[in-house]
């Protein structure tokens, strides 16, 4: 085909797109109601792998609070009393710097991904559309059956069945929602605390067992109720799509170049020659969570679920015409007419990812359990002592960020010398401060220079833990 020729088809489509274009947020009606959405149970591969997906987080999210290392749980995000524990290593606020780079580090993270693999997270990895998508939604469907039947049960007048079957879900979404909360009150407090609770009892625990009906209800009134808006209203990171996604970013995309015009089905089960292969079954609108059709391209309510994908694959597969209708593309290769494939771009963002994705891991892994700063103490001048050796006087802090108590001792690197610490054991103890003064002795002639360079080395046990560099000061002669 020529290039004039594709561009005048291009031309087309757009123009009968812009006529089929709507301005209005689907989940809201012209009389400013909401428009409950009853999305039919998806089918397809994508869905099993997303429930595959799924099951492997559920059960690291409930297995995380359980898992400890030396003693400590693997992750804590304890805001009330600022104590966040990361893959085992205890953060304080003395390691706020980490905390800004890897914030930074995972802001850029997360805007290069969303410009290269576009809404990916919101389908696949994010804890709402999970919950919601993975757990409720299906226990929905198994309750109150597919949409059509959702439907007839809303328009029921409230009879005892109704009245059962709402009662039925009412309490299953929120005895899940409770469990949920007790989760995430793990991850704040630990789950040691978590359960001393839960043996103490109600009474015992009156305040934080009140704050925990109240999360459940919010968890519930999430997935009971508010849902889809979520993404649509309060989602911070969707509403920055339109910013963050370009022509190039992978997204789940209507190939409208193979779609238009739309045709209906003949009897004989084939398309008429001057129609595209959508054949306007609305398959892959009945089945989206946030109401919307894809064939009006990229917009702020989808969540990159992957059911319109999976629905319109079964229409396709049933009309004889190649799957991917609907599929991860980007808006670039639908209107050129071409298929994803690993290019530069892809690889070059993706090892920037890796990058930033390593660079992480090596902060939080090269962080210290103890912190040591060494001062020579103020206003203090050298002493010449008896012996013939020169004395000065240091003052060191530690600050243990373990739950033990850690022993440490300190040795002169770079020359011969003593050093003296005034507190009889350097023991610093858990999660605390400490400081002391020690005198550093050197003999007399080695120290030829006002301020000699000296190393001093923090030791706990054989394994040093810190170097740190100050200066010796002397007569100078
Ligand atoms: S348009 Fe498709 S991918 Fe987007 S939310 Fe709806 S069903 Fe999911
Ligand atoms: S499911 Fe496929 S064929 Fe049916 S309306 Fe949607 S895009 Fe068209």
């Amino acid at each position: 085909m020529k290039e004039k020729e594709f561009s005048e088809i291009v031309q087309e489509k757009r123009e009968y797109l812009d006529e089929t274009f709507r301005d209005s947020v689907a989940t809201i009606s012209k009389q400013g109601t909401r428009n409950y959405i009853f999305p039919k149970k998806p089918n397809g591969r994508f869905y099993n792998w997303r429930t595959l997906t799924s099951i492997i987080y559920l059960a690291v999210f409930f297995t995380l609070p359980f898992i400890k290392v030396n003693e400590e749980p693997l992750f804590l995000f304890n805001v009330i009393q600022r104590k966040f524990i990361f893959f085992g290593q205890i953060f304080w606020p003395q390691d706020f710097f980490i905390f800004a780079i890897g914030l930074l580090t995972f802001i850029v993270f997360v805007i290069l991904f969303t410009v290269v693999f576009g809404r990916v997270f919101c389908g696949w990895a994010c804890p709402q559309t999970i919950f919601m998508e993975m757990v409720f939604r299906k226990i929905e469907y198994w309750l109150d059956g597919d949409a059509h039947q959702q439907k007839k049960l809303k328009e029921l007048p409230w009879n005892a069945y109704k009245i059962r079957k709402r009662a039925t879900k009412m309490a299953v979404f929120y005895f899940i929602s409770f469990i949920i909360a007790n989760f995430f009150l793990a991850y704040i407090i630990g789950m040691d605390s978590v359960l001393a609770m839960v043996h103490e009892g109600i009474s015992a625990n009156l305040a934080t067992f009140i704050s925990l009906l109240g999360f459940a209800s919010v968890f519930f009134f999430v997935y009971y109720w508010f849902r889809e808006q979520v993404c649509i209203v309060v989602c911070p990171y969707g509403r920055l799509q339109g910013v963050l996604l370009d022509k190039k970013s992978i997204i789940v995309a209507y190939d409208y170049v193979r779609g238009e015009p739309r045709g209906k089905l003949t009897k004989d089960y084939t398309i008429a020659e001057d129609k595209g292969d959508c054949i306007d079954c609305h398959a892959c609108v009945r089945v989206c969570p946030t109401g919307i059709d894809i064939r009006n391209g990229t917009q702020l309510e989808c969540v990159n679920c992957t059911a319109c994908i999976d629905a319109c694959d079964d229409i396709m597969e049933k009309i004889n015409k190649p799957l991917g209708l609907i599929r991860y593309e980007s808006e670039e290769n639908i209107a050129h007419s071409k298929k994803s494939k690993i290019n530069w771009r892809l690889a070059g963002y993706s090892f920037v990812l890796t990058l930033l994705l390593g660079f992480l891991v090596v902060l939080l892994l090269t962080r210290d359990d103890v912190d040591a700063r060494i001062l020579r103490t103020a206003g203090q001048m050298y002493q010449s002592l008896p012996d013939g050796r020169i004395s000065n006087l240091y003052n060191i802090k530690l600050i243990n960020k373990t739950r033990k108590d850690i022993p440490v001792s300190l040795k002169l690197e770079n020359m011969d010398g003593e050093i003296t610490v005034v507190t009889k054991n350097l023991v610093v103890p858990a999660e605390s401060y400490f400081q002391t003064p020690f005198f550093v002795k050197i003999a007399r002639p080695l120290i030829t220079k006002r301020k000699t360079p000296i190393v001093l080395g923090v030791f706990q046990g054989n394994k040093k833990i810190e170097t740190i560099n100050t200066t010796f000061l002397g007569p100078g002669y």
